[in-house]
């Protein structure tokens, strides 16, 4: 049988592919799961595909998010006035207060309802930071809304920061691993999102670290953050050797000079979630640290308890704040500065870069032929948005998650013409608020006053 063909025609195609290029007018064919052709005129030579019209539309790749503790969708805005530590912090009150009440079907809930709203969003890959790993249960329920939603996504599979790991939480890991994760060749893959020598020891951060590198799993992990981050940590890890090209380092914003060269110097990946590091304070989000030394981050949400769920504020966090520092540097008398990022570095950190932290470079991230069909239809027909007069300035500043029209994981349509597909709405609804009741009932905590 002929895989299914879909032609995507006259649109407006980035695929951020330098080989490729990017066309104000062309088409896009995708064949099964995979993008076969894009370039002009391709109508004539397939004329039994699916037409879908694009004059309308930008294509691009999908957006990724590499890092987001997707378990919290349940808990959405929970926090915006909360700081990382102290009495009514983030640890203490998500990690510490909410996450040990957490059922399987309440991180399954919390997993599906932040799924979706990725999907709205125009995000088609998404690492999962699931951090809510208390029983083996935890671990199915999340796998299962994640294959449900019909992402590729990463499960990072997270010890629990409450409590010391399980006695059996290493053989849970190799059993998964085993059972969900033999093949790479699938839409979800397997990482281990270990707490790291900031929040666990040395020693144990090393065998969470050999652990993964036995599985294949590629390792993620929070470092440099507020004041543990200045301890020295990651160099301890780094001089000892057990810094590799498999791992993304998260927020990075209190690291030393060395140890952001480490990362560097190694192949290290890394991700901003640079909202959620200012508004809480982790500290300075280090972009242009990490651009002085050549290595483009990636971009994360991090946390729906504070920070909206798209990639649009992302891309204009880090451009801003880039410019800022710079333009403050300036007018302190500066000479010497670093260039500003442009539109287009910042639409390659939200997908090529992305694609490479989480280790799926070679399937997503661009529109080349032979890569899987992850893309998304953005309106260009809407008040917000026309006229078009660059059209990637145009995805970086001017539009949002109102313009993303459909949006298609290897080549299936998870959203079309702005509704997501397959999706019933007020079920989602009603097993959101019966699990987020559940939460606030056990836990004792109380939703914020108006
Ligand atoms: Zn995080």
């Amino acid at each position: 049988m002929t895989p299914k063909r879909i032609l995507i025609q006259n649109g407006c195609v980035l695929t951020l592919d330098k080989s490729v290029g990017n066309f104000h007018k062309a088409d896009l064919l995708i064949q099964g799961t995979k993008i076969a052709a894009v370039g002009p005129s391709l109508w004539a030579a397939n004329t039994d595909a699916e037409l879908i019209d694009a004059s309308d539309m930008i294509v691009m790749p999908g957006f990724v998010d590499t890092h987001r503790h997707v378990w919290e969708g349940i808990l959405r805005n929970i926090g915006t006035y909360i700081s990382l530590d102290g009495d009514a912090g983030y640890l203490s009150t998500i990690l510490n207060t909410l996450a040990p009440v957490f059922r399987p079907e309440d991180a399954y809930v919390g997993d599906l309802v932040g799924l979706y709203g990725a999907i709205d969003a125009g995000i088609t890959t998404i690492l999962d930071w699931s951090h809510i790993q208390a029983t083996r249960e935890h671990s199915d329920a999340v796998i299962k809304a994640l294959q449900e939603s019909g992402m590729r996504a990463v499960f990072a599979y997270g010890y629990p920061w409450w409590k010391e790991p399980d006695e059996h939480q290493e053989d849970w890991i190799r059993d998964i691993a085993k059972q969900c994760f033999s093949t790479k060749d699938q839409l979800l893959t397997f990482a281990l999102a270990t707490p790291g020598p900031e929040i666990s020891s040395f020693e144990v951060s090393k065998a969470q670290w050999e652990l993964a590198r036995e599985l294949d799993a590629r390792i993620t992990v929070h470092v440099g953050v507020g004041t543990a981050g200045r301890q020295g940590k990651l160099g301890q890890m780094g001089r000892a050797g057990l810094l590799k090209n498999d791992t993304t380092y998260i927020h990075c914003t209190t690291l030393s000079d060395e140890e952001i060269k480490m990362i560097v110097d190694t192949g290290g990946t890394v991700s901003i979630s640079s909202a959620s590091e200012m508004i809480m304070g982790y500290g300075m989000p280090p972009i242009q640290r990490f651009l002085n030394l050549g290595l483009r981050p990636s971009f994360s949400v991090d946390a729906e308890t504070n920070m909206p769920n798209d990639m649009f504020t992302q891309m204009r966090s880090v451009n801003s704040l880039q410019h800022a520092m710079i333009f403050d540097r300036k007018l302190a008398g500066k000479r010497n500065l670093p260039p500003f990022m442009n539109s287009r570095e910042v639409i390659e950190c939200a997908t090529i870069e992305g694609a490479r932290a989480n280790g799926l470079l070679h399937k997503t991230g661009t529109l080349t032929p032979g890569k899987e069909a992850d893309l998304i239809l953005l309106r260009t027909d809407r008040p917000n948005i026309l006229p078009v007069n660059d059209p990637i300035g145009a995805v970086v500043w001017g539009m949002d998650t109102s313009n993303v029209d459909s949006v298609f994981v290897a080549g299936k349509a998870l959203k079309r013409n702005g509704k997501l597909l397959n999706v019933d709405l007020d079920n989602l609804s009603k097993i959101a608020y019966e699990s987020r009741d559940y939460v606030m009932t056990k836990s004792g905590h109380k939703l914020p006053e108006l």
